[in-house]
């Protein structure tokens, strides 16, 4: 089934400037701000301009530009907000949650950057 972009969903109105956020960094194809509800001292949402709904959507179908853009926004990210150990930081996490098992709300492909604390175990226990 081919994937099904919905363009109301919070991120794309964000996009167009019908929603404020707390933007960290501007691309030509990246936009990251911070998360409403923050889980971490640090908590980036990192999200490409175009129309994906989630990571395996970008990763089969984002040009090579896009890619690349987006990637390297997310080092930078990782440098500004001073949890990339290259830059003597503690590290951090990089969720892309997706779908249904996933438990993805918004519908627009996503990175979450979490870091400034200990995170924890990966998955809590079932
Ligand atoms: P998901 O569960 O889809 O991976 O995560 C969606 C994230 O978007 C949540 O962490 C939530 O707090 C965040 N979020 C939802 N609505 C808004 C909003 O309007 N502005 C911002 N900055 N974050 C939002």
């Amino acid at each position: 089934m081919p994937y099904a972009y919905d363009d109301q969903n919070i991120f794309a109105r964000i996009l167009r400037g019908e929603i404020p956020n707390d933007t960290v960094l501007e691309t030509e194809h990246t936009l990251a701000f911070n998360d409403i509800q923050p889980q971490a001292p640090v908590h980036v949402l990192v999200i490409p301009r175009g129309p994906y709904v989630c990571y395996d959507h970008f990763a089969a179908e984002a040009s090579e530009a896009e890619i690349v853009d987006f990637v390297r926004a997310t080092a930078e990210i990782c440098r500004m907000t001073g949890v990339g150990p290259g830059d003597g930081g503690d590290g951090y996490r990089v969720v892309a949650n997706t779908g249904k098992n996933g438990v993805q709300d918004v519908p627009h492909f996503h990175l979450h950057i979490l870091g400034g604390r200990l995170l924890g175990p990966m998955l809590p226990k079932t």
